[in-house]
């Protein structure tokens, strides 16, 4: 620990200890930039509690003290909501060390996790009881379920289980004032009055530090089928969605859009890829049915969705990973994106949903009109096309200098979001507000829901302590 360190912080320090309170910019260095490198302030401090109740008091001397709290868990969030804004005052409250299954029940079908466990922690504790815990991101390994609750995390598995929000049953969350609530019940049917957990799911810390989660399990799937098909258009992918549907319905356990141009920067970046398909397509599909009945049930139904495709015209050609080693090798290509548009220089980034009809005009439009903003600039749109949620990411023009593509982030953002608005959709699909976002709210939302927002943040933590600067 630094010397410099003087009151209030001494207290803070008190509360956990020396040897877990960081105050040496190189220590801190790890939990002050988020990913992308969008954000990098520095912090007072970094606690790292190792107790619920070391937690309660950091945040019952916070609120005394006025010191503003960010709560962080795997750093993976990609709007700058679990680092620290301009300043050096602020205090970092790192979960990793709450990191314990406490219950598991496959019976019951749940688990109670600490926030700090990562996702990766909580799948395999879920699988070591033969169930299955199905948020599945390509963060995973890092990402904690403190933090994907707080984001209301999405991922490639929404399509046939839902958002973050539709897997929780109950949570225990550290309030302003200090006080800990103990919501961690675990039933399935629960209407006595509001839905409190909810509030915290989504609020990216602003409204209490979430400690621990019951959680959704779901039995595995004996087999999973995983089929990379190309396609000539959005529009063919969508109505090869619909089949899928009809066909699979909730069988149906994910379903992916990429653009040529994701796959030619994986088979670029990524040592030993290969492109799957002999030909080369506009556009490409992954997608997954799942089976609880068997390999061949699994098989044969992804099997009739590419055949039915085939026959109208909208899949060209198509393969279907024959064991687990290829189909991870399938999934690697959509999962590996957000690092190989890093080696291709600067991103400006959208994390946009509309209605899923919609998706093929939002990337027609999209792509026309920032190539008429920034001539030779890449559009990367892709992702969750069963959710209606693409990231609609631009890469720099090659061989353009980085800073001055990104300098133009406003006014590409304002073009994107535009098109979005007019389509009824969204800013903020599945990473949240922010720091990155937070100016953006009030164009997307009404004075009605701006001012209701506002009066549940002051209700909750009316001193500001909690992640002041994020969302609202
Ligand atoms: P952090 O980044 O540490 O924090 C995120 C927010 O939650 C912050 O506002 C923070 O203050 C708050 N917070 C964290 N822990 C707590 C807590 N215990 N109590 C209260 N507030 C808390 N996201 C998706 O939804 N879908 C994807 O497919 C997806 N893919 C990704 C792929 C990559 C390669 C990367 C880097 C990120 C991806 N993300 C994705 C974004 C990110 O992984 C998620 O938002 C994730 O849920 C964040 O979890 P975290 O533990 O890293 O949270």
């Amino acid at each position: 620990m630094n010397a410099a360190i003087t009151p209030p912080l001494t207290g803070f320090v008190d509360i956990v200890g020396e040897r877990y309170a960081l105050s040496d910019p190189g220590d801190m260095a790890a939990y002050v930039e988020e990913p992308r490198g969008l954000f990098r302030q520095g912090a007072a401090l970094v606690l790292r509690p190792g107790t619920v109740d070391q937690v309660a008091a950091i945040v019952r001397l916070a609120n005394t003290t006025g010191t503003a709290l960010v709560p962080q868990g795997g750093n993976t969030g990609l709007v700058g909501g679990q680092v620290p804004r301009q300043g050096g005052m602020d205090i970092i409250v790192s979960l990793t060390r709450l990191a314990q299954v406490r219950e598991i029940n496959a019976t019951g079908d749940y688990l109670i996790a600490e926030a700090g466990m990562t996702l990766a922690a909580v799948q395999d504790a879920a699988g070591a009881v033969d169930r299955m815990f199905p948020l599945t991101l390509a963060s995973e390994g890092s990402c904690q379920i403190g933090g994907n609750l707080s984001t209301n995390a999405g991922g490639t598995a929404v399509l046939a289980y839902g958002t973050t929000r539709d897997l929780v049953l109950g949570i225990e969350v550290v309030l302003a004032t200090g006080e800990v609530w103990d919501g961690l019940r675990t039933l399935r049917k629960d209407n006595t009055g509001y839905d409190l957990k909810q509030l915290f799911i989504g609020a990216e810390g602003s409204l209490g530090i979430i400690t621990a989660a019951a959680l959704k399990l779901f039995p595995r799937p004996l087999a999973k089928a995983v089929v990379f098909c190309g396609v000539p258009s959005p529009a063919a992918a969508l109505r090869l969605l619909t089949i899928a549907r009809e066909t699979s319905a909730s069988d149906l356990t994910a379903f992916e859009l990429m653009p040529r141009l994701a796959l030619e920067l994986v088979l670029r970046h990524v040592p030993g890829t290969r492109d799957p398909l002999a030909g080369r397509h506009d556009w490409y599909v992954l997608f997954e049915v799942s089976s609880g009945r068997s390999a061949e049930a699994a098989n044969d139904a992804a099997e009739v969705i590419f055949a039915r495709g085939m026959e109208v015209g909208l899949a060209a050609d198509g393969v279907r990973a024959e064991n687990l080693d290829q189909a991870a090798q399938l999934w690697r290509i959509r999962h590996d994106l957000s690092v190989v548009q890093r080696r291709e220089g600067a991103s400006i980034k959208h994390d946009v949903a509309v209605p899923v009809e919609a998706v093929p005009e939002l990337v027609e439009r999209g792509a026309a009109a920032v190539a008429d903003l920034i001539p030779g600039c890449r559009p990367l749109p892709f992702g969750h096309l069963g959710d209606g949620n693409i990231h609609f990411n631009i890469g720099q023009p090659v061989g353009a200098d980085k800073q001055t593509f990104l300098d133009r982030w406003d006014e590409v953002n304002a073009v994107v979001h535009g098109i979005v608005a007019e389509l009824g959709g969204t800013i903020a699909a599945e990473h949240g507000i922010g720091q990155l976002k937070r100016d953006l709210l009030v164009n997307f939302r009404s004075e009605t829901e701006l001012a209701m927002m506002r009066r549940l943040k002051a209700a909750f933590d009316p001193n500001g302590i909690l992640n002041p600067g994020k969302v609202l």
